[in-house]
């Protein structure tokens, strides 16, 4: 799996663009846990002393991102006054999958139970864009080398595309202002 990094930068890519007077921290919030909700299966194994042990489990299945991009497709409108496509929710939950399916794995089970409960065969790509990242109760180990490796080459592979969005938006914002039209 790649960090929370990577999974909130491509989160915030694929996200609606923001609704006008809604603040920022409370609508990248959002985003940024729907894109990182899969790796709530390491909390377990945090509380038990092995933050890997419970991890890549049915949270990361095409089934659970589906419910989730069901569960979150209702919610978005309580909090943000705003109907959303629902395929937005889907592309970012998803994209946890499609990341995850990207990074070099070098624990078992390699890979994601794509197709649980249908099927309990982990899948990934037979190549990898992305670093694995070294995990473990030490911060020396957390803060290694490696590791700002890895979350380096997550920044340079998936903020250009942020950026690039960002760019698009906020030009299609300023000529509806120009043409006196509501933002969005
Ligand atoms: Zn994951």
């Amino acid at each position: 799996m790649p960090t929370p990094i990577a999974h909130s930068l491509v989160s915030l890519t694929l996200s609606d663009a923001r609704p006008e007077g809604t603040h920022l921290i409370k609508w990248a919030t959002f985003w940024v846990i729907l894109g990182n909700f899969a790796d709530f299966d390491f909390l377990p194994g945090i509380l038990l002393g092995a933050p890997g042990r419970f991890h890549h489990g049915f949270t990361h299945s095409i089934l659970f991102a589906v419910v989730l991009s069901v569960v979150a497709y209702h919610v978005y409108p309580l909090i943000f006054r705003r109907r959303v496509s629902f395929w937005v929710f889907l592309s970012v939950t998803g994209s946890h999958l499609f990341l995850d399916c990207l990074t070099l794995d070098t624990a078992s089970p390699f890979g994601l139970p794509l197709f649980w409960p249908f099927s309990q065969a982990y899948f990934r790509f037979p190549f990898s864009l992305f670093l694995n990242v070294e995990r473990a109760m030490s911060l020396r180990i957390l803060l290694s080398w490696h590791n700002f490796l890895a979350i380096s080459l997550e920044i340079v592979l998936t903020l250009p595309f942020l950026v690039g969005v960002w760019f698009v938006r906020n030009g299609r914002r300023l000529r509806r202002e120009r043409e006196g039209l509501p933002s969005n």
